[in-house]
This record gives C-alpha cells, structure tokens and sequence, in this order.
C-alpha cells in the first residue's frame, strides 16, 4: 500500500550538517530557501553517499539534487587529497549537458577551487581534451563523446566515485545504451551512482540492476 506523501517544505539550511557553508551560499544566491519534494526526499540519503534512484516529473527540481551532492563529493575528495577526475554526470542531449553545466557554475562559484568542464559532441575534441588532462573534478557529459575521450590515455577516471546519470530513460530513447554500457563497464566499481528521469521503464530498471548497488534508496514523488 502506497503510504501517502506529505508536502515536506524543508529548508535547504536543514543540511548545513551535510552540505558545505560555500554551496549553501550559491543556493542562496540563486534565490531558492525551500527545498522541492525531490530534493528534500534525495539530498540527505545522496550526501550520505547512498545509490539514489528518483523518478520526478519535469520542472521538479531534480538538477539540484544531483549537483549539490556532486559538489560535496569534490569537497569531501580535496579534503582527502584525492586529486583528479571524481565525478561524471551524463545527459542525453548537448543542450541538457549545457544547461547542467551553467547550473553547476552557479553552484561552485564560491567554492574557487572545483574545477569542472563540459565535454559535448560538437565541440572541439582538442580542447575538451586539453581539459580533461588537467584532472578537472567534474565532467558534465553526453555518453558518446565522453566515451570517445574515455579512449585516450589524456583522461583519467580512474578516481571517479561518483557517477550521476541524468534523463536515463532519454539516454536510451536517443540510442545511447551501448556507449553507458561501455562506459560503465570502464568506470571504478567503487562509486556512488545516482539515476534521475521522468519516467520508469524496463531498461532503466535492468540498468539499475546492473550498474548500481543492492541497496538503493528508490525515490518516486510522482506516485500519491
Ligand atoms: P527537472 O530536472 O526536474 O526538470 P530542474 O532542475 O530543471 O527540474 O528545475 C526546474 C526549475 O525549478 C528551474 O528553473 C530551477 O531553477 C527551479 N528550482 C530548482 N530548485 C528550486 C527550489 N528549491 N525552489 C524553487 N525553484 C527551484
Ligand atoms: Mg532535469
């Protein structure tokens, strides 16, 4: 039986135990106190760094609740002195890639020591390149031309612990299957994986199974 959901209102500043003073203040920035139903319900299970799969319809809010924890994930590494690549989100379509990534500036801009870059089709590989061999903690991506740059020995993910799959039930609309496949495969088994979409369907529940944890904290705020 479906327990009903109540409207939770929680304010951003509920997390300040999870979630970095200079993070807080760029949400702040742009104007946002209260969190949406998505975000209230994944940000304390994702900063703690559990498996997040979370269905949400359009315009819900879910950009945040993947990129704040990303963001975390990079403070937490430099704190650590891990150094490098750590975390890699995946879009469907260059248009979505680059509206994530301008977000994700907003969202660093106080922090002045996270790096991060944008690594679509139809922009030059040389320079995507040149990027990605400085280590630059996040990559915002499209499946195909990451994996293209997962192929040369410039980009190293070999520290990547946080993998976020944004739209994934667009990822296989658009024909992207065998690239996340081979992707996945790639990357370090030891990692956080978070799935965002719209919708449900069988091929995000096999991925699911096959990319992520036992354990995964399902979230659905579309179902009442
Ligand atoms: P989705 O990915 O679920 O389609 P987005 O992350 O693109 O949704 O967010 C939809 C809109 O809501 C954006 O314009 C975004 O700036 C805004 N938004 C995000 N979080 C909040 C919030 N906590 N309060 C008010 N507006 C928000
Ligand atoms: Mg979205």
């Amino acid at each position: 039986m479906a327990e009903e959901r109540v409207h939770l209102r929680k304010k951003f500043k509920f997390l300040k135990d999870q979630v970095s003073a200079s993070t807080l203040e760029a949400v702040k920035g742009m104007g946002f106190k209260i969190m949406t139903d998505i975000q209230a319900e994944v940000l304390p299970a994702a900063l703690d760094g559990l498996d997040v799969v979370a269905t949400a319809k359009t315009g819900s809010g879910k950009t945040l609740a993947f990129l704040i924890p990303a963001v975390e994930t990079v403070v937490k590494c430099l704190e650590k002195q891990i150094q490098g690549t750590v975390c890699i989100i995946i879009s469907p379509t260059r248009e979505l890639a680059i509206q994530t990534y301008s977000v994700l500036q907003e969202l660093v801009a106080h922090h002045g020591n996270i790096t991060s870059a944008l690594v679509i089709g139809g922009e030059s590989r040389k320079k995507q390149s040149a990027e990605l061999s400085t280590g630059v903690h996040i990559v915002v991506s499209t499946p195909g031309r990451l994996f293209d740059h997962m192929r040369t020995k410039e980009f190293d993910y070999r520290n990547v612990c946080c993998l976020v799959l944004d739209e994934a039930d667009k990822i296989f609309q658009y024909g992207f299957e065998e690239d996340l496949k081979q992707i996945i495969n790639r990357l370090p088994k030891h990692r956080q994986t978070m799935l965002f979409s719209a919708t449900q369907s069988e091929r995000t529940d096999a991925l699911v199974k096959s990319a992520m944890k036992e354990k995964v904290h399902n979230i659905n705020t579309d179902e009442d």
